[in-house]
């Protein structure tokens, strides 16, 4: 295609996450050619897969290889190796040649026509009260986007809410999540401890269970989800849609087909290799909690921030990207920090700030200093480049109150959502996590 030496490309491949291969072409002059660039400039891989099956499909109809499709001088040493037909099948099916209309016709499946699959998967757990569902992952934790709103309302948290909600709504339901990769959840990311909160009481009574799939799942060659598995009434989903959407974005990719649910052999062979996955806590039920604030709701900053009350700490640090970004970001801080005084024993000896450096904050952080300078309180601004080649990549906003300056570990962190500024504004959404660790 480009009319270059065959060996100035070269290709190697990786297996992905739910049995699907990956082939990476590279140049192999140091530094590159451009010919991988060129190929996509002026070609696409469609095409150049479609050449592909050109040179598979061999005009000998050879059984492995020979030299009219395969063999050449270059690749001598791997002749007894070669074998066009899995990758001739593979490349097909990658690109919808020749393939049955109906690739679930084993399962007696037939083709549903819907735009999205999960109003159908969740008005089939109405008539239900077991689910096994499988993805790729659970969710991408995202660094959130600074101007987005509805941060405690994202879409894979609406749907774990509404899992979970089912899930605690009957007798004895079930829901099993059988993952490519185990969730992580952690205490860095506010939308992860979010999910955490929605679902580890469900963990917790053994209704959601965690599996983690063999590597070489198929995942187009086995359900999506499956209800009531083994039992009269089971329904099987399959589809041959995206396989690397995370089930709480997506459940079930479109297009689909549906099945009465699998035989005992299918069914036992579908979970073959499964392994059990038991989540490690990221934290201490006790000492999490989690509060929503719709836009146009009034903040109770004292109940919030309750664990304030007699305390006094050494530390106090506020890290956000924005929050001396501008003067009415400034002001919210102040007022802020003032509501907060009304709480503490006595002022932080400290506090730092870690924000975006816009080179222009001199002014407003000499009047933060001179602000707090009555309390007997140091301000330590530690302002980072978010642009540029030294940049450096923060977005959660959180607030970490340290009572003892040489022991870290004892604190509360404070995941504000949407920033003090928001959580000031009554007209925003916020949300506000606390995590205790004293
Ligand atoms: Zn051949």
């Amino acid at each position: 295609m480009l009319n270059i030496e065959p060996r100035e490309v070269a290709a190697t491949v990786r297996t992905r996450l739910f049995g699907y291969p990956e082939v990476i072409l590279y140049d192999t002059v140091a530094g590159g050619a451009g010919y991988c660039r060129m190929l996509v400039d002026r070609h696409s891989m469609r095409d150049l897969l479609r050449k592909a099956v050109e040179s598979l499909d061999c005009q000998a109809g050879c059984t492995h290889a020979c030299r009219t499709c395969l063999q050449d001088y270059d690749n001598q040493l791997v002749w007894e190796k070669l074998d066009r037909q899995p990758v001739l099948a593979w490349l097909k099916r990658v690109l919808m040649m020749d393939q049955a209309p109906n690739p679930y016709a084993r399962f007696n499946a037939s083709p549903v026509d819907a735009d999205e699959g999960t109003p159908l998967l969740f008005q089939e757990l109405d008539r239900s009260n077991h689910v096994v569902v499988v993805a790729p992952t659970l969710c991408t934790i995202r660094q959130q986007d600074p101007g987005a709103e509805g941060f405690l309302s994202t879409a894979p948290l609406v749907l774990a809410r509404r899992l979970a909600a089912w899930l605690a709504s009957g007798s004895g339901r079930r829901a099993e999540l059988a993952l490519a990769q185990s969730p992580n959840f952690t205490l860095e990311n506010s939308e992860s401890l979010a999910l955490w909160h929605e679902l580890y009481p469900r963990l917790a009574d053994g209704s959601l269970k965690f599996w983690t799939l063999p590597r070489s799942f198929d995942a187009k060659g086995w359900p999506r989800a499956l209800t009531n598995p083994g039992k009269v009434g089971s329904v099987a989903w399959f589809s041959t849609g995206t396989v690397n959407t995370p089930l709480l974005e997506k459940p079930l990719p479109i297009p689909l087909w549906r099945s009465p649910g699998l035989l005992a052999d299918d069914l036992t062979a579908f979970r073959s290799g499964w392994k059990e996955f038991v989540v490690v806590p990221p934290v201490k039920p006790a000492d999490l909690s989690l509060r929503e604030y719709r836009a146009g709701q009034t903040r109770d900053l004292p109940n919030d921030f309750a664990f304030c009350r007699a305390q006094g700490f050494a530390i106090v640090r506020i890290e956000d990207p924005y929050a001396l970004d501008n003067d009415w970001q400034f002001r919210a801080l102040l007022s802020f920090l003032e509501q907060l005084a009304k709480l503490w024993q006595k002022w932080p000896a400290k506090i730092e700030i870690k924000t975006r450096d816009t080179g222009e904050q001199n002014s407003i952080i000499g009047e933060l200093q001179r602000a707090v300078k009555p309390h007997g309180t140091v301000v330590d601004v530690r302002r980072v480049p978010t642009k540029g080649p030294n940049r450096v990549d923060f977005h959660d906003r959180r607030i970490i109150f340290q009572p003892d300056e040489k022991n870290a570990r004892r604190r509360v962190t404070v995941l504000l959502t949407g920033g003090i500024d928001r959580y000031l504004d009554h007209k925003f959404e916020c949300g506000v996590i606390t995590h205790r660790s004293l």
